[in-house]
């Protein structure tokens, strides 16, 4: 089915989600702009950066309300690392969250810095076993009830999906494989279709 994901490319790592839909023949769209926002996408990927930085670009670029607003419409958004950060109703220690669209707490920078960034090949709920790269990355330290858990390393929650949205502490976009990318696009494809 043809289908347009909207990338969120203000900083960060966006241009690896772009080749990787690219090869799986998806039209992308860099969202750098407000126009950006308004144009018509089957699907949002939050990649991942620095979240604070984000967020700040986000507000003045002036493209915070309409995203959250397609975000609770139930547009399909995957947010990985940075990502993540955005989509979680509570930041562990601080208190500017963003989108807040999960009920969730995630904690920043959460391994330290000797563990700051490191690889491993572990099971994911509905994809199987996944090679995760993780870059100063986040861990998820609560849900509430209604978020699905998608997978746990070392007992600390990495990937959740929440209704319409996906968050994932790793980088799927820095690996080869391309199935997460298919698994969002899957969500993509049946809201499209309702
Ligand atoms: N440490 C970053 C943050 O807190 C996230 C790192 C990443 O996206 N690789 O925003």
């Amino acid at each position: 089915m043809y289908m347009k994901i909207g990338i969120l490319s203000v900083q960060g790592a966006f241009i690896e989600h772009k080749n990787i839909l690219k090869k799986l023949g998806v039209e992308c769209i860099e969202i750098r702009q407000k126009f950006h926002v308004n144009m018509d996408f089957d699907g949002l990927i939050l990649p991942g950066g620095e979240s604070t930085v984000m967020r700040k670009l986000l507000y003045d670029l002036d493209m915070f309300n309409d995203l959250k607003e397609k975000i609770l419409i139930g547009l399909p958004v995957m947010g990985t690392c940075a990502g993540a950060i955005l989509l979680s109703e509570k930041i562990e220690g601080e208190g500017n969250v963003c989108f807040g669209t999960i009920p969730m707490t995630i904690k920043r920078n959460a391994y330290g810095r000797q563990l700051g960034s490191f690889s491993i090949d572990h099971e994911i709920k509905n994809i199987g076993v996944f090679p995760m790269r993780f870059i100063r990355a986040p861990y998820i330290s609560h849900v509430t009830p209604r978020v699905e858990i998608l997978s746990k390393v070392d007992n600390k929650i990495v990937g959740v999906e929440y209704n319409n949205q996906i968050a994932l502490s790793f980088h799927p976009e820095l690996t080869e494989d391309d199935r997460i990318h298919k698994y969002f696009l899957d969500k993509c494809c049946k809201f499209k279709l309702k």
